[in-house]
């Protein structure tokens, strides 16, 4: 039986002194100017206020495949509310219908505890990535990432110019040409916000409507103006000045990476072993590492990846690109940085196969078998029988009275017929309510009264009944017990009126 292995320490690197020969960092020593350090934010300065990035652009394989994925995700972004499926957008959260419309696929409020499914299962599917290949989602797929680096940076970079430039424009005195250039850049900042937050309410208003809310006042519907309005000043604040700030300080899903990953998970590290001692070109016993800095510079949370594995990293890879390119220009082989594991890091084998991994697919897996039962269990109608307020019963001078309401739903987004019938009614007695086939709308409902009267000579007391619901093309059938209540019929001659008994709440109503 072979051993365990025993999980290597992780390859911290000392940060080398900076300039001067001071320690990179003493405990009441004040901190080296924005020199990355496990100890310190970079972003946030010793006295609390802000530290502006500008990371360096970068030129690989991962930031071309990233970019490349940024684009398909805008554009699903962007599409979707203009895509009809089954004459609606294929996702329209459509609150004012209480109907959520998924790619043809129609759920009503009543159905609303199906995503819960959605939920957990979206949060276990990230479990278990994480646990796989670490934070993957944020590099790749977080709209915070995708927006900011690939729209709201590349905006920066076309109105400011690249790093240096922007570094150096932040650095220069206010003056016109910088303002200048600072309104334009903040225009296009809200401007592309703007798009951004009226499309999201389209999600839910569908894209006509917008339009039309568009072209109204504010004040026609100053519901969606103020929801638009504060969402967009929140993504404005955010992508123009908060930025790597949310995923350090602010995402739950950061603050989770050490609970969620081991070291067998793949994450983006510098390979210690064979980068150390780090020194320029030609420095003799020096390790793979020159020493460039380049991938701190393209770091967009402002990190050195050689110093371990820290909160702050996104996984986004712009490092390993910068790293591969020197090692082409150096001719080294590539993978000084790497998307690895901590244990492949340390010279170790990579274990895909583990207690965290399956017990989260094992979980993955329920979660999906019962999911797909519940969503196959979902009927294209809803069906409700309930008893009207007031007196659970009426005695007149010619018969006994119950008085029910039926609530119907189509979740069709086409019309649809149900036929209503009435089974186990005794001998003399006649309804009013249910005359024929109901069609309704698409995703409309009806409530439609249904009384049932007992002619006093045959009532025998309180009976039950059945009905029954069934759509035209037989695909939807469903069946109600219902009670007719009615005093003891020994307590009521047929020719004595009795008195109704005082108001109960109504209890027996049936949903479908
Ligand atoms: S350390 Fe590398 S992967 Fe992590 S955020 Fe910085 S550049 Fe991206
Ligand atoms: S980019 Fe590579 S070679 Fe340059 S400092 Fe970073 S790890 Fe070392």
């Amino acid at each position: 039986m072979s051993a365990e292995p025993t999980p290597p320490a992780r390859p911290v690197v000392p940060e080398p002194p900076p300039a001067g020969g001071a320690p990179a960092r003493a405990a009441a020593a004040p901190r080296p100017p924005h020199l990355p350090s496990r100890d310190f934010v970079t972003t946030i300065n010793d006295d609390g206020s802000r530290y502006d990035l500008h990371p360096a652009d970068v030129r690989g394989r991962f930031a071309s495949s990233r970019r490349l994925s940024a684009i398909g995700l805008i554009l699903i972004y962007l599409l979707l509310p203009w895509i009809p499926v089954n004459g609606h957008p294929a996702i329209f959260l459509d609150l004012a219908s209480r109907r959520f419309h998924f790619f043809g696929y129609t759920l009503a409020a009543q159905d609303a505890w199906l995503l819960f499914f959605g939920v957990t299962g979206l949060g276990f599917s990230l479990f278990f990535l994480t646990a796989l290949f670490g934070r993957l989602w944020c590099g790749w797929a977080c709209p915070q990432t995708v927006f900011l680096e690939h729209v709201y940076r590349r905006i920066e970079r076309w109105i400011d110019g690249d790093a240096p430039a922007r570094r150096a424009l932040s650095a220069a005195p206010h003056g016109l040409g910088k303002l200048a250039r600072r309104a334009v850049k903040h225009a296009a900042f809200a401007l592309v916000t703007l798009g951004i937050t009226h499309l999201f309410l389209a999600y839910f208003i569908s894209i006509p409507e917008l339009w039309s809310y568009m072209q109204g006042a504010p004040g026609e519907h100053w519901g969606s103006f103020l929801f638009v309005f504060l969402t967009a000043a929140a993504l404005y604040f955010n992508f123009a000045w908060f930025r790597e700030q949310l995923c350090i300080v602010i995402c739950p899903y950061g603050r989770l990476q050490s609970a969620l990953t081991d070291d067998n998970t793949m994450v983006i590290g510098y390979d210690a072993r064979r980068g150390e001692p780090r020194g320029k070109l030609g420095t003799p016993a020096a390790g793979a590492c020159v020493a460039c800095n380049r991938c701190v510079q393209v770091c967009p949370t402002g990190i050195d990846i050689r110093q371990g594995l820290q909160l702050e990293c996104i996984g986004c890879a712009a490092c390993i690109d910068a790293c591969d390119e020197v090692m082409d220009k150096v001719r080294r082989p590539r993978g000084l940085v790497r998307y690895d594991s901590l244990f492949g890091l340390a010279g170790g084998r990579t274990r895909w196969i583990r207690p965290r991994t399956i017990l989260y697919a094992v979980l993955l897996g329920i979660g999906a078998v019962v999911a797909a039962l519940a969503f196959s269990g979902v009927k294209p109608a809803n069906f409700i029988v309930f008893r009207m307020s007031g007196s659970s019963y009426y005695v007149g001078p010619e018969d006994v009275r119950n008085q029910f309401m039926v609530r119907i739903v189509n979740k069709l987004s086409r019309p649809a017929s149900y036929q209503l019938t009435l089974r186990g009614l005794p001998a003399g007695v006649h309804q009013t309510g249910l005359t024929g086939p109901l069609t309704l709308a698409p995703l409309a409902e009806q409530l439609t009264p249904l009384i049932i009267f007992v002619d006093r000579r045959q009532y025998h007391g309180p009976f039950q009944f059945t009905v029954e619901v069934a759509d035209e093309a037989g695909t939807y059938h469903l069946s109600r017990e219902m009670e007719f209540l009615g005093p003891d019929a020994r307590l009521l001659p047929a020719d004595e009126p009795a008195t109704p008994p005082a108001a109960q709440p109504s209890t027996d109503s049936h949903h479908g």
